[in-house]
C-alpha cells in the first residue's frame, strides 16, 4: 500500500480562483501591467508587452496573424475572454479543437487559446512537425491540478494489489481535463479518455469488460454519470489521495462499482441549487442548464444537464422570450446572452468569476507568442515526450471508437 505523509494541500490554482470574481459584469480586458497586479501566478514575458491596451494589441495580433497565413491556426476555447476569441479560427470545447488541430494539416503552429490539458492532448494528437503553443504556461486547470501523476500511479498500485482476483477487475477512466501522464496511465493500462458528452459511453464501454471503474480527476462528472446510468451512491466511494487507500477498507473497495477521484472544478462547483431555487422564484418560467461537473444537488434541480456545445444549442435552439439561468463559466455565458438577444441569458451565480486559468490567456500573451513565431523563436510549445504520448495515444483512440 502506498504511504501517504503529505498534507493535504490545494493547488495553487484552486486557491486562486477567487483572484478575478467581481460583482459587477465587466470582463473588458485591461493592459497587462494593470491585470498582473492581480496576485495570481502569470508567466514573465518582455516588458515592452505590458503597457500595451486593448486596441493596440489588437492591430498586433492582427498583423501577426494575417502575415502568418495559413501555417497558423489559433484555437480557442468557450472559455476564453472576447479580446482573446475573436482571432481563433475555431471555437469549442476541448476536444473539438483538438480534432480541429489534427484536421489542419497545413497549420504548422496550432496557437492554443486554452489550457496545459488541452494543449498536451493536441500535441498528442497532431502531426509531429505540427507545434503547438500555450500562451501562457500559467494557464492550468485547478481539476488536472488535483490529479498529481505520482498520486494517480499510488491510487493505481493499490486499486490493482487490492483487486487483482479476476481479470480485469477495474479499468481506469479518466476525463478529458487531465495531464497527458494520466492519459498515458490509462492507455497503458486498458482504459479510456472521455469527454463531458461522451462519459457515459466511455463508462458503458469500461463496464462491458470489468466490473469496476475508477475514474479521474472529476468526482462530480464521474457521479453524475454514474447515477444517470443507475449505479447506487453506495456503489460509488471518493478516492481521497491524502489518506492511505484513499480513506477505504479493502472490503469497501471491493464492494464499490465506481471510485472516484476526489477532484473538482473550482469553477463548476460554485453553482449550487439554493441559487436556481433563488432564480426560479424571482423569474417564473425560467429554464436552467449546467454542466456535469457541478455537484449533483445542482444537477438534478436543473432541467437540462449537458456540455458547454449542449448548453449553447439548447440555449441557441429555445423559443424568442424565454428565459435562461446558465451554471457555466462565465465568458461563455456572457457570449451565449450576447448571441441570444431575444431570450433573457444570465449566470446562475450572481458573483461574477471567470476561470481564473483561462482568464490568463491576455490578448498580451497571444500578441507575444505569434510575434515570436514570426521572429523566428517559438515560445511556449508544449512538447508531450514520446511514451506518454504514445500511452496516451491508446486512450485518446478508444474514446474515438465510442459510437
Ligand atoms: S473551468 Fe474548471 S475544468 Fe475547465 S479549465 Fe477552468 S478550472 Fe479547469
Amino acid at each position: 500500500m502506498a504511504i501517504t505523509n503529505r498534507l493535504p494541500l490545494l493547488p495553487t490554482t484552486e486557491i486562486e480562483q477567487d483572484a478575478f470574481c467581481r460583482t459587477e459584469n465587466e470582463l473588458t480586458s485591461l493592459p497587462l501591467e494593470l491585470e498582473s497586479q492581480i496576485s495570481v501566478q502569470w508567466q514573465k514575458i518582455p516588458e515592452d508587452y505590458y503597457p500595451l491596451d486593448s486596441s493596440e494589441l489588437e492591430e498586433r495580433i492582427s498583423a501577426a496573424k494575417r502575415r502568418l497565413g495559413s501555417s497558423l491556426l489559433i484555437l480557442g476555447h468557450h472559455y476564453q475572454r472576447d479580446e482573446v476569441i475573436k482571432f481563433a479560427d475555431f471555437r469549442g470545447d476541448s476536444f473539438k479543437l483538438a480534432q480541429q488541430a489534427v484536421a489542419q494539416k497545413s497549420a504548422e503552429y496550432v496557437v492554443f487559446c486554452g489550457v496545459h490539458f488541452m494543449a498536451e492532448t493536441a500535441d498528442i494528437l497532431t502531426d509531429q512537425n505540427q507545434r503547438v503553443i500555450l500562451p501562457n504556461l500559467a494557464a492550468g486547470c485547478s481539476m488536472a491540478d488535483m490529479a498529481p501523476t505520482e498520486d494517480v500511479t499510488d491510487c493505481w498500485d493499490d486499486l490493482t494489489e487490492i483487486l487483482r482476483n479476476g481479470i480485469p477487475e477495474i479499468l481506469p477512466v479518466t476525463y478529458m481535463n487531465s495531464t497527458a501522464a494520466i492519459k498515458a496511465l490509462c492507455g497503458k493500462n486498458g482504459g479510456i479518455v472521455c469527454t463531458s458528452s461522451n462519459a457515459q459511453r466511455a463508462l458503458e464501454w469500461s463496464f462491458s469488460q470489468a466490473q469496476r471503474v475508477v475514474f479521474f480527476p472529476d468526482e462530480h462528472l464521474g457521479r453524475n454519470t454514474g447515477l444517470k446510468m443507475g449505479i447506487p451512491l453506495e456503489k460509488m466511494i471518493v478516492w481521497n489521495p491524502f489518506k492511505p487507500l484513499g480513506g477505504h477498507t479493502p472490503e469497501a473497495i471491493q464492494n464499490a462499482k465506481l471510485i472516484l477521484w476526489q477532484g473538482r472544478c473550482s469553477v463548476h462547483t460554485r453553482f449550487t441549487a439554493s441559487q436556481i431555487e433563488k432564480a426560479r422564484i424571482a423569474i417564473s418560467g425560467l429554464n436552467v442548464v449546467v454542466h456535469p461537473e457541478c455537484p449533483m444537488e445542482t444537477v438534478a434541480a436543473a432541467d437540462y444537464v449537458g456540455s458547454t456545445e449542449v448548453i449553447n444549442k439548447v440555449v441557441s435552439e429555445a423559443p424568442a422570450g424565454s428565459s435562461w439561468a446558465i451554471g457555466t463559466e462565465i465568458s461563455l455565458v456572457n457570449r451565449i446572452a450576447a448571441e441570444n438577444p431575444d431570450k433573457t441569458v444570465f449566470c446562475l451565480d450572481p458573483v461574477v468569476c471567470p476561470c481564473t486559468t483561462m482568464y490568463r490567456i491576455h490578448p498580451a500573451y497571444l500578441a507575444w507568442v505569434l510575434e515570436g513565431i514570426e521572429a523566428g523563436s517559438i515560445n511556449n510549445q508544449i512538447i508531450v515526450d514520446g511514451q506518454t504520448r504514445q500511452d496516451a495515444r491508446i486512450a485518446l483512440d478508444s474514446m474515438l471508437t465510442l459510437v
